[in-house]
């Protein structure tokens, strides 16, 4: 096999330890790795780049396209971004598998239930695209934003590594019950892309209920796909049922590039102290080399992983305690010497290259043939009574096409009083919709209403009521009929 580049970024803390021990037992096996030496985090940030990643590690990634990477941590005191938030957004590694599989000698109040499964975590958009604002001193707001693109793209990832990983099952969660349209949308989208893959048993359950599950019977899920929000919340729980960080790894994939690390931090209490388990690290290492082509080299060197467990004569800290906890180095050796072992209990599974998904590019993914716009949510910071907000809002409007529809605080319906009692905060959205439902409002008709609200109020946002193919394209408030 030809050889291939990856671009090597040591980390911080602990990181140089652990991507130390993936990286000897690679070469110990011999694979065809050119390492590109280069910095990110801490150390960049010491030199000056604001990033936390300096332009060299950015051309190294643009080559090669593949990198094995340490914690990095955020400093507190210098540099104002987060190096890892940079390294991900940059290269739009949009999947995050994260597998959690029950270990040898590893003992955990799940033992013997055979957990083995894999996570799937859209990585870029919802919460995480971190777009917040400060609405009024005390109201703050940030945007879920979840796309029909970004859900084609990880519904049918999540598919093709079910398939790659020889599984049965993938379950969408989400929270499609409260969020019908932005959570909604992975759901309609998994379920639309689900007969595409007939060999593939597809069921949604609704997330907290997977919550629920994933601590009652995990040995029930095969492969499960979450939103950004959630599967990270829930990734890390799935982790403590195995044994927790240290059995942690992790891919960051895009299109072409893919990022590979444990989930765990730099650790810094450990820092330099060779007493770190670098076996996440070192299974981020194993997705690695399957995603570079190498099966089986990935086979032997998981295998060997799974082989020192099973003997557990040399076994991390973590797991047998600080007095018979073993030096990183010495579980790093074991391995080495394991190499061509495989364990008893467990085995490598049969893995395929996964099918990076083909998703169309453009920007319009989503085109409509008919558009209409019912009126605009107007958001408007107001310290009295709901009703006294609508009267004025109804002479400010009188001679304008928009008619008071109604006023929600905190989402639920405040004018007309539909009966709730709400504790009320200063910002109302107030939705202003078209008095002849028929007609589209323009973009003229709503400056001119703004204009007439600002003459004697504070608005902070406006939304459009957009209905795309006749369907509408916003939530009603609680009690909005
Ligand atoms: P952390 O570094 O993950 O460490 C938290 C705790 O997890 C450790 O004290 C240790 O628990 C356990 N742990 C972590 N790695 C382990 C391993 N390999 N083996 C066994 N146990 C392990 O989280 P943190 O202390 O909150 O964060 C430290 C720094 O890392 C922060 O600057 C944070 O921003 C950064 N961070 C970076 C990444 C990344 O680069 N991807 C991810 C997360 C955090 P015990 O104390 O119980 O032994």
């Amino acid at each position: 096999m030809s050889k291939k580049h990856v671009t090597f970024i040591p980390g911080d803390g602990v990181g140089p330890e652990v991507s130390a021990s993936s990286r000897a037992v690679i070469d110990a096996l011999n694979v065809p790795i050119v390492w590109e030496d280069h910095i990110a985090g801490e150390a960049a940030f010491k030199l000056g780049f604001e990033t936390g990643v300096p332009t060299e590690t950015i051309e190294s990634i643009k080559r090669t396209r593949c990198v094995l990477k340490g914690p990095l941590g955020t400093p507190v005191g210098y540099g104002n971004k987060s190096a890892n938030v940079t390294l991900r957004k940059m290269s739009e590694t949009y999947a995050n598998i994260r597998p959690v599989r029950e270990w040898p000698n590893v003992p955990t109040p799940f033992k013997g239930r055979g957990i083995d499964i894999t996570v799937v975590r859209e990585n870029i958009e919802d919460l995480y695209a971190g777009i917040e604002h400060q609405q009024t001193p005390g109201v703050f707001q940030g945007l879920k934003l979840i796309t029909e693109k970004g859900c084609e793209k990880i519904a049918r990832f999540a598919f093709e590594v079910a398939r790659a990983e020889g599984r049965k099952k993938v379950t969408c969660a989400t929270k499609s019950n409260i969020l019908k349209t932005t959570e909604g949308t992975l759901k309609r989208v998994f379920e639309r892309i689900a007969p595409e893959y007939p060999d593939i048993i597809a069921e949604h359950m609704i997330v907290d209920n997977c919550a629920h599950q994933l601590a009652k019977k995990p040995e029930q899920f095969d492969v499960i796909l979450f939103t950004n929000m959630n599967g990270d919340v829930l990734s890390d729980l799935s982790s403590g049922l195995i044994g927790g960080l240290g059995f942690a790894p992790s891919a960051n994939i895009g299109k072409d590039v893919a990022i590979f690390e444990a989930v765990h931090g730099s650790a810094p209490k450990y820092a330099g102290k060779n007493n770190i388990n670098p076996t996440a690290h070192m299974m981020s290492a194993v997705m690695m080399l399957r995603y570079l082509g190498f099966l089986t080299e990935a086979d032997k060197m998981e295998n060997a992983i799974y082989a020192t467990y099973e003997q557990g004569n040399v076994m991390p800290r973590d797991v047998v305690g600080d007095a018979k906890g073993c030096k990183t180095t010495d579980f790093t050796q074991a391995v080495i010497k394991n190499l061509g072992k495989n364990a008893q209990s467990i085995q490598a599974r049969n893995f395929q290259p996964i099918k990076i998904p083909n998703v169309r590019s453009d920007i319009d993914f989503v085109k409509a043939t008919k558009r209409h716009c019912a009126g605009i949510d107007l958001f408007i910071e107001h310290h009295q009574q709901p009703a006294i907000l609508a009267e004025s809002l109804q002479k400010l409007l009188a001679d304008t096409p928009f008619r008071v529809k109604m006023l929600s605080n905190r989402g639920t319906q405040v004018w007309p009083n539909m009966g709730a009692e709400p504790d009320l905060v200063d910002c109302f959205r107030c939705r202003l919709d078209a008095k002849d439902p028929t007609r589209t409002i323009t973009d003229h008709e709503i400056l001119d209403a703004l204009q007439k609200v600002s003459a004697q109020h504070t608005w902070t946002h406006i939304e459009k009521l957009n209905e795309f193919d006749g369907k509408a394209g916003y939530s009603k408030a609680q009690g909005e009929s």
